[in-house]
């Protein structure tokens, strides 16, 4: 296992290497996709700051970098950078392609700044093809134990005593060149015990910056229980209709941004509360429910230094269902 990290770990800094200079350096990259980032408000710092690349339109354009430089064809298709063709449509030919080609490149790195994967999006609007394509699950790449952008934030989150948490790649890269930088990414999909444990190693505080929309909410809610149970103190920001962090930050700028944020911070236990109980409406059986999921999720708060809080919750929800 070791080995087989060491030669993906080798074989992405190459990889992000090619990348970076195809977005930078070459006619088709500067045209196609650094524009592309450029409309969107990035400017070269902070894409160079990520790290960010393309990958060329091409079939092969980092297939045969790569294989170039002696790359093994196992380390290459276990790494998702390149796919093989279906044996049966190339008659007898072997060939490896590229499995990002077209795409911007985001690559993504582990706590002490490797890159173990990357996310890879189509250029402009996403009619057909998936929008982002991740690399798969390997020895290095653990999706469940990643946080975007982490090594980036790690010492302002440390320094802040908070840990901001958003959806997407481009909602961190916003944030950071607004000069919010204690913020990281969960990369669409429930969170897991093992990625809040990641953020329990620099702070206890979380504010969770979602989607005002339904499915926002919903995952919201998901990881509640959870980081209860890791001992963290969750804040909820939701941002207007139809906006992300990162549209919203550039539409309003990023001193409104961050009044947003203090001035609509909402404590996770209440908000939950408050979402249950408008649902319920005077359906008893229904607030009934809304009370057991709530006093569920506060029994959570089970250690030691929890009590206090959990009797100040007590009270509040209590007040609160007229109990
Ligand atoms: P952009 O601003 O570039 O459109 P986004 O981050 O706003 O990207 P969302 O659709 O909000 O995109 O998705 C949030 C995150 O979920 C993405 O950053 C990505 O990590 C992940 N994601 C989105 N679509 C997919 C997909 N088809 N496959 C895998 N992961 C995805
Ligand atoms: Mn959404
Ligand atoms: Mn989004
Ligand atoms: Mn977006």
């Amino acid at each position: 296992i070791q080995q087989a990290a060491e030669s993906l770990h080798v074989l992405n800094n190459f990889a992000q290497k090619f990348f970076t200079e195809q977005l930078l350096q070459t006619e088709e990259g500067q045209s196609h996709a650094l524009t592309y980032l450029e409309e969107r408000g990035y400017d070269e710092k902070i894409i160079t700051h990520f790290q960010l690349g393309y990958n060329p339109q091409s079939r092969n354009a980092f297939a045969t970098a790569a294989l170039q430089n002696q790359f093994n064809k196992e380390v290459l298709l276990k790494s998702g950078l390149l796919v093989e063709r279906n044996p049966a449509s190339s008659a007898g030919r072997e060939e490896l392609f590229d499995n990002y080609r077209g795409r911007i490149i985001f690559p993504i790195h582990n706590n002490t700044g490797k890159i173990i994967g990357f996310g890879a999006r189509v250029i402009g609007k996403a009619d057909r093809a998936p929008k982002y394509i991740n690399t798969p699950e390997n020895e290095i790449y653990i999706k469940s134990k990643i946080l975007y952008g982490s090594y980036f934030a790690r010492h302002s989150i440390d320094k802040n005593n908070e840990c901001l948490l958003v959806e997407g790649y481009t909602d961190v890269i916003s944030l950071h060149q607004a000069g919010i930088d204690n913020v990281v990414a969960s990369g669409g999909t429930s969170l897991t015990t093992d990625q809040l444990r990641i953020v329990k190693k620099y702070t206890n505080n979380l504010t969770i910056i979602y989607d005002g929309d339904a499915a926002g909410v919903k995952a919201a809610m998901r990881g509640l229980d959870m980081a209860l149970e890791e001992g963290l103190n969750v804040k909820l920001v939701l941002i207007p209709d139809n906006e992300d962090p990162d549209s919203y930050v550039k539409k309003v700028g990023a001193d409104a941004f961050k009044s947003f944020i203090a001035a609509n911070k909402k404590d996770f236990i209440l908000f939950q509360l408050d979402v249950l109980l408008k649902e319920a409406g005077d359906d008893i059986t229904k607030k009934k429910e809304a009370v057991n999921q709530v006093a569920e999720s506060l029994s959570k708060l089970n250690r030691a230094e929890d009590f206090t809080r959990r009797q100040a919750y007590i009270h509040e929800c209590a007040a609160a269902l007229k109990i």
